[in-house]
C-alpha cells in the first residue's frame, strides 16, 4: 500500500512538472542528411582516408544499411521525396529542363504535399530544421512555411549566388585537394525564420554552426517529443572545414569537412546521451545523393558503386545510411532494401500518427526491420527516375536499366536501350557484367513492372523550370 501511494505521487509530481514522459511518449526523431556525401566516404563504409569514429560507432550501436536509396540523384528532387514520402515526379519537383531549384527560381515544395513535421506536428511534436532547404526560397516556401517551427540555414546549394571576377573553383579544385574559394563568390544568404541573417554566409564555420544550433535545439526541447532535421550543405562543393579540421584529414579539404561532420555527430549523440535522451531518440544519418565525382578530390567517392550524382547508377542513389536507437534497434548490418522515402511512414508508424492516405506514397514501413521483428523489408522494389523519365528499376537483387546516362553532360551519352541492361546487384554490385542475354524471363518480368510504373503515374507540372519575373 505505501508502495503503491508512493508511486503515485511521485507520478503526481512528474505531471505538475510537465514531466510527462513515462512510457508513453513518441520517440523524437532526428535525421542528419548530407549533400553529395558518397556511398564510399565514412570509415564505417571502407573509406581507407578518411577518419569518422563517431559514426562508426553509431553503425556498430545501430544499423548500417547497405542498399538504402533516394528518390532521386541530385538534391532538389531527394529532399522532395524524404519529407514527403513521395517520388518527385508526383509533385513537380522534377524537371526536365533544370534539375534543381536556383537562386532564381519562383515556385517550390507544393502547399498541397503533407511532409513528414506537418504530420509530427499534429501530434503534438516540437519541429526544428537546421542546414539546406533546397524546397523554394521565397518566403512562402520556406521551412516554415511547410511544418517546421523553426529554421536556421541556407535555402538552396552552397555554390549558388556565385559571382564573378575569382578564380574557376573547379580549375583550382583539381590543381589542389586542399583548396578553398574564397568565401565573397559565393553570396548565399543564411536565413533564420524568414529573415537573412547574414550574406554570404560564413562557410568556414556553419558545420560547426549546425552542430551546435543542433545541440542547442535538444537541449531547449528534451522534455518533449520533436523532429529534428538536420541538412548539412556539405560535402556538396564548395569545401570548407572550421579551424578545429582544417588541414587535419589524409583525405585533403573533403576528409576535413567529413571528419568535421562526424565529429558533430559524436557531440549530437552524446547530448542525447547526457540528457538520457538516447533511448527514446531514433537518429538517422545518410546523404541525398551520391558523390559528384567531376569535381576529382573535391567531390566523394561511391567506392564499389558506379558512377555518382545525377545518375541513376547506383553511385547516384544508393547512399550510406545508419539508423540508431539504443534499445529499440537491432544492432547489425542491414542488406535489406530501404530509402529515404521510407522515413515518413516509419516515422508514422512509431509515432502512432495516421500516414496520409488521400495520395499515393512511395513509401514502407521499415520499424519491424529496425527493431529486428522482421527480417523482410516490406521494400521489393526500387524506381530510378532522372527528370520524367522511368531510367532503371530494382526487384530483389535485379536492376534493369532501360535508359543510360552520365551526369549533367559529362560522362556517357544518353542511351536508350531496346533491350536493357541487366544486372545482379548482390553478385555484382558494380554493374559491371550485363547479363539480359542469359536471363530473358528476368527481362520481361523488370519490363512489365516498369511499365506498370509508367501507366500508374503522371508526372506533375514541373515547378523547377518557374522563374522569377516569368
Ligand atoms: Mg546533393
Amino acid at each position: 500500500m505505501k508502495t503503491t501511494r508512493k508511486l503515485l505521487l511521485t507520478l503526481l509530481l512528474a505531471l505538475l512538472a510537465g514531466n510527462t514522459d513515462a512510457a508513453t511518449r513518441p520517440p523524437n526523431f532526428i535525421v542528419i542528411f548530407c549533400d553529395d556525401l558518397g556511398y564510399g566516404d565514412l570509415g564505417t563504409f571502407g573509406h581507407p582516408t578518411i577518419r569518422t569514429p563517431n559514426l562508426d560507432r553509431m553503425a556498430s550501436e545501430g544499423q548500417k544499411w547497405t542498399s538504402f536509396y533516394v528518390g532521386a540523384s541530385v538534391c532538389t528532387p531527394s529532399r522532395a521525396a524524404l519529407l514527403t514520402g513521395r517520388l518527385p515526379v508526383r509533385n513537380g519537383m522534377m524537371s526536365a529542363k533544370r534539375r534543381v531549384l536556383f537562386p532564381d527560381s519562383s515556385s517550390g515544395l507544393p502547399h498541397a504535399e503533407i511532409t513528414i513535421p506537418e504530420l509530427l506536428k499534429e501530434a503534438g511534436y516540437a519541429t526544428g530544421m537546421v542546414g539546406k532547404w533546397h524546397l523554394g526560397h521565397l518566403p512562402d516556401y520556406l521551412p516554415t512555411n511547410h511544418g517546421f517551427d523553426s529554421y536556421w540555414g541556407i535555402p538552396y546549394s552552397n555554390d549558388m549566388d556565385a559571382q564573378q571576377g575569382f578564380p574557376g573553383y573547379q580549375k583550382k579544385g583539381k590543381e589542389d585537394p586542399n583548396y578553398f574559394a574564397p568565401i565573397e563568390q559565393y553570396q548565399v544568404p543564411i536565413i533564420e525564420g524568414k529573415n537573412v541573417i547574414e550574406r554570404p554566409a560564413d562557410q568556414h564555420t556553419l558545420t560547426g554552426r549546425y552542430t551546435d544550433r543542433a545541440v542547442e535545439y535538444i537541449r531547449a526541447n528534451r522534455r518533449k517529443p520533436f523532429f529534428l532535421y538536420i541538412a548539412h550543405n556539405l560535402p556538396h562543393i564548395p569545401l570548407y572545414a572550421g579551424k578545429d579540421h582544417l588541414g587535419k584529414s589524409r583525405r585533403g579539404i573533403y576528409g576535413d569537412v567529413i571528419e568535421e561532420i562526424d565529429a558533430g555527430v559524436g557531440k549530437i549523440l552524446s547530448t542525447l546521451k547526457e540528457l538520457n535522451l538516447d533511448r527514446r531518440t531514433l537518429v538517422v544519418f545518410t546523404s541525398d545523393n551520391g558523390p559528384w565525382l567531376p569535381f576529382e578530390t573535391h567531390g566523394g567517392s561511391a567506392g564499389l558503386l558506379r558512377e555518382g550524382k545525377g545518375t541513376t547508377f547506383e553511385g547516384g542513389m544508393r547512399v550510406p545510411a545508419i539508423f540508431w536507437w539504443p534499445g529499440q534497434v537491432a544492432p547489425g548490418t542491414q542488406m535489406e532494401m530501404g530509402a529515404t522515402m521510407d522515413l515518413l511512414p516509419t516515422f508514422c508508424a512509431l509515432a502512432d500518427v495516421k500516414p496520409p492516405s488521400d495520395r499515393k506514397l512511395d513509401g514502407y514501413n521499415l520499424a519491424p526491420v529496425l527493431t529486428g521483428k522482421a527480417t523482410e523489408s516490406p521494400r521489393k522494389s526500387m524506381s530510378f527516375w532522372r527528370e520524367s523519365q522511368l531510367y532503371a528499376v530494382r526487384a530483389g537483387p535485379w536492376k534493369a536499366h532501360f535508359i543510360t546516362e552520365g551526369c549533367y553532360g559529362i560522362g556517357p551519352k544518353k542511351e536508350v536501350h531496346e533491350t536493357p541492361e541487366l544486372y545482379h546487384l548482390e553478385t555484382d554490385p558494380s554493374e559491371k557484367y550485363n547479363v539480359a542475354a542469359l536471363h530473358p524471363g528476368v527481362v520481361e518480368e523488370l519490363k512489365t513492372l516498369a511499365e506498370g510504373l509508367r501507366s500508374a503515374i503522371e508526372p506533375a507540372e514541373d515547378q523547377l523550370v518557374k522563374r522569377i519575373g516569368d
